[in-house]
């Protein structure tokens, strides 16, 4: 039997309440494909807005096998130990198609899944209208306005993924594998530059090898510029499986919390990845729509073949395309 749908003010006062149950409904909607519940979503979403922005942002990243759920139930733990409320979110961009998520996962949580302090979902599957990052963005708000003071998003080491999610948080922190320090050549530079703090895991293992993939972490680090006059990522070691290392670890993440809201840059960086967010979204929809339209699919088909081989300069079939969705008069104004 199909359980009725909660009206908005059930799922606004649940959701403030802490209720878990309400706060899942209300997920359910964020990530739902059908417009009737993005606009329920959107609604409750708009009613919340000023509840939220109370957590502690954290971003998670890392290689599959790196040790991230291992780290984030000990981490998770120790946090719920300290009187914090924990929501473990997570943005798999590969979700669906692979049959099943591989991040957020409970079973890979056990311990963390039943503490009454923590929340855990997993990523929302591939589809989701604006995408499966736009949906984990406003289950993190959901999850502030239910009183969630800490909320850790997972995600795995592909370079789209790990810019949507530190562009929705306010500490990155990318785990690394001992060892690896040894092919620093092959590390992207871009997720150097997106770390916040990089933590050589399983130091359990060899705890020469960890120290001395630091080292060279420092120093790659080092010929960067960092993104914030106040902040120099830090490179720790640690290991998810013992806990050791881990409460030193969240002390960085809470100094790095003080200097920039001392300093104004948490704040400014909300801000800016709000707007981000906005020109994301209206991208995304915009494209959408560009592919649904009817006399954009025959250019489309007309022209893109003709790009592919060289016959037809892109940008000339970019107006092509252009003048069928929005009318000659328009491109040409
Ligand atoms: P994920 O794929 O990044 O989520 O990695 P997992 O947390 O599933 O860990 C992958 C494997 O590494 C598992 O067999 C873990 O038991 C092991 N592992 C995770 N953390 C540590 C650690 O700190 N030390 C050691 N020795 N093993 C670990």
């Amino acid at each position: 039997m199909a359980v009725a749908r909660p009206s908005l003010d059930d799922l606004d006062a649940g959701i403030r309440a802490g209720d878990r149950a309400m706060l899942a409904r209300a997920i359910t909607l964020v990530e739902s494909t059908k417009p009737a519940h993005f606009e329920q979503a959107q609604a409750l979403l708009e009613r919340l807005l000023p509840d939220t922005g109370g957590a502690q942002r954290l971003g998670i990243s890392g290689v599959p096998g790196v040790g991230k759920s291992t780290f984030i139930e000990s981490l998770g733990g120790h946090l719920t130990g300290r009187g914090h409320k924990v929501a473990v979110l997570a943005v798999d961009p590969s979700s669906g198609r692979s049959g099943g998520a591989i991040l957020g996962d409970k079973t890979r949580m056990a311990t963390l899944a039943t503490d009454p302090n923590a929340f855990i979902r997993p990523s929302p599957a591939a589809g989701v209208l604006g995408g499966v990052a736009r949906a984990s963005r406003e289950t993190l708000l959901l999850c502030e306005a239910a009183g969630y003071d800490v909320v850790i998003v997972e995600t795995v080491g592909t370079g789209q993924s790990e810019t949507e999610v530190a562009d929705m948080v306010d500490f990155f922190l990318v785990l690394m594998l001992p060892g690896a320090g040894d092919e620093l050549q092959g590390i992207k530079k871009g997720i150097l530059e997106l770390a916040d703090m990089i933590a050589v895991n399983k130091a359990d293992m060899d705890a020469r090898a960890a120290e001395r993939a630091a080292r060279d972490y420092r120093s790659a680090l080092h010929i960067l510029t960092p993104e914030s006059a106040n902040w120099s990522p830090p490179v720790v070691t640690c290991a998810g499986l013992s806990g050791d290392g881990l409460a030193a670890l969240w002390d960085e993440v809470e100094r790095h919390r003080q200097v920039m809201t001392a300093s104004g840059e948490r704040d400014r960086r909300r801000r800016e990845q709000r707007r981000i967010w906005l020109w994301r979204m209206v991208e995304g929809r915009l494209l959408a729509a560009l592919k649904r339209h009817g006399g954009v699919r025959e250019t489309v088909t007309a022209v893109e073949a003709r790009v592919a081989e060289g016959r037809l300069p892109a940008a000339k079939a970019c107006e092509e395309i252009l003048a069928a969705f929005l009318g000659q008069a328009a491109v040409d104004a």
